[in-house]
C-alpha cells in the first residue's frame, strides 16, 4: 500500500533554560523517528508525557520543522508552516488538539464556525455552505438548535463535535488528533472516540492519533507506535501488539490497561518518569527496566524489525533480524 504520509528520520531539539539565570540545556524532543501512514489508516501513538509525542505530531503536520529528517504528503514534501503551498495542503490536512474551546473562536456561532472553512476556502455560495454546514453538525450528532450558540455555551464534548464538523468541512484526507479527549468527563470520551471511529471509515481518513491513554488508542486505531523519550521503542498491528507486546515499556502499559477479560499479571514501574533534559545513556528505559542487564546501561537499542513486521528496541527481544529500519 502506497504511504499517504511518510516521515523519515525526524528529530527534535529545544532549548531549555535550568532556571532564571541557568545555562541553556538541549532537550531532544524527538529523535530519530520514522513513520508510514497509508490513506485511510489511523496510526495511533502512545506515550507519557514528555515522550515527544506532540512534537512528532505537529512536525508530521508541517507546524514545526524537523531539525533532521523529511515529511512527505502524498508524495510531495511537506511545505513549511508560512508558505502559500502549506496553506493550499491545509485543507487536505487538520490538526484536532485538546482544548476544543482554544480551537474555536469565541465570537462566532456554532454555524458560522463550521461554514468557515468554506467560506475562506471560496466554495460554493453562502446559502449552499450554510446547508453544508447544518448537515456536518447533524453528521457529528449535534442537533440543529445549537446552530445559533456560541462556543461558551455548549459542553465540552458539544465543542470537540464543533471542532471535529469544522475540520471535515474541506474534505481532509489527514487528521492528527493530539490528546482529542483527555480533556472530557469519562463518561463522554468513549462516545466522541466512536464519533471518530465512524468518521475516520466513512470520510477514509488517515489518521495520527496521539494519547497518553492506552484505552483510547486500541479503540481507534489499525497500528500503535509506543514511544519513550523521543523515540519509537516499539510499533506494530494493534491487535498483536496489545495481545502480545515485546518490550517491557509496552508491557508495563498494556499490563496497567488490560483489555477487558485479559488475564495478566500487573507490572508496576518504579523510578522516575521520563525527564527529556535528563535522557539516561544506553537504553533510556533502563532505570525504569524490570529486565535491564549491564549492556542496557551503555548500550543503545536499535529499532529492529521481527517477524510479522513488529518493530521493537530492546536488547533482550529475541528473533530480530540485524538489519536496521529505513521506512
Ligand atoms: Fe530493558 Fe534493556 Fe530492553 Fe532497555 S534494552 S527495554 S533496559 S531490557
Ligand atoms: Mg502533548
Amino acid at each position: 500500500i502506497p504511504s499517504l504520509v511518510t516521515a523519515k528520520s525526524l528529530s527534535r531539539t529545544y532549548q531549555m533554560r535550568r532556571g532564571l539565570f541557568g545555562a541553556g540545556v538541549d532537550v531532544r524532543a524527538v529523535d530519530g523517528v520514522s513513520l508510514r501512514i497509508a490513506a485511510g489508516e489511523t496510526l495511533g501513538i502512545v506515550g507519557e508525557s514528555g515522550s515527544g509525542k506532540s512534537t512528532l505530531g505537529r512536525m508530521v503536520l508541517g507546524l514545526e520543522r524537523p531539525d533532521e529528517g523529511t515529511v512527505t504528503f502524498d508524495g510531495e514534501p511537506m511545505p513549511a508552516s508560512f508558505t502559500r503551498e502549506w496553506r493550499r495542503s491545509r485543507a487536505r490536512m487538520q490538526m484536532i488538539y485538546q482544548d476544543p474551546l482554544g480551537a474555536l473562536d469565541r465570537r462566532l456561532t456554532v454555524l458560522d464556525q463550521v461554514r468557515e472553512p468554506l467560506d475562506i476556502h471560496g466554495r460554493g455560495v453562502r446559502e449552499a455552505r450554510a446547508g453544508e454546514a447544518l448537515a456536518m453538525l447533524s453528521r457529528v450528532g449535534l442537533s440543529s438548535h445549537l446552530a445559533g450558540r456560541y462556543p461558551h455555551e455548549l459542553s465540552g464534548g458539544q465543542r470537540q463535535r464543533v471542532v471535529l464538523a469544522r475540520a471535515l468541512m474541506t474534505a481532509p484526507e489527514f487528521l492528527v488528533c493530539d490528546e482529542p479527549v483527555s480533556a472530557l468527563d469519562v463518561s463522554i470520551q468513549a462516545q466522541v472516540v466512536n464519533l471518530l471511529v465512524d468518521l475516520q471509515e466513512e470520510f477514509r481518513l488517515a489518521m495520527l492519533f496521539i494519547s497518553h491513554d492506552l484505552r483510547v488508542v486500541r479503540q481507534i486505531s489499525r497500528r500503535v507506535a509506543v514511544m519513550y523519550l523521543g523515540r519509537f521503542v516499539e510499533e506494530g498491528d494493534a491487535d498483536d501488539l496489545f495481545a502480545a507486546p515485546r518490550h517491557p515499556y509496552t508491557r508495563a502499559l498494556v499490563s496497567a490497561a488490560p483489555a477487558p477479560g485479559a488475564k495478566s499479571e500487573r507490572i508496576v514501574l518504579t523510578g522516575e518518569p521520563p525527564n527529556p533534559a535528563q535522557r539516561p545513556p544506553g537504553c533510556a528505559f533502563h532505570p525504569r527496566c524490570p529486565l535491564a542487564v549491564d549492556r542496557c546501561r551503555s548500550e543503545s537499542p536499535v529499532l529492529r524489525t521481527l517477524d510479522g513486521g513488529r518493530r521493537v528496541a530492546c536488547h533482550l527481544v529475541e528473533g530480530a533480524h540485524q538489519t536496521r529500519e529505513a521506512a
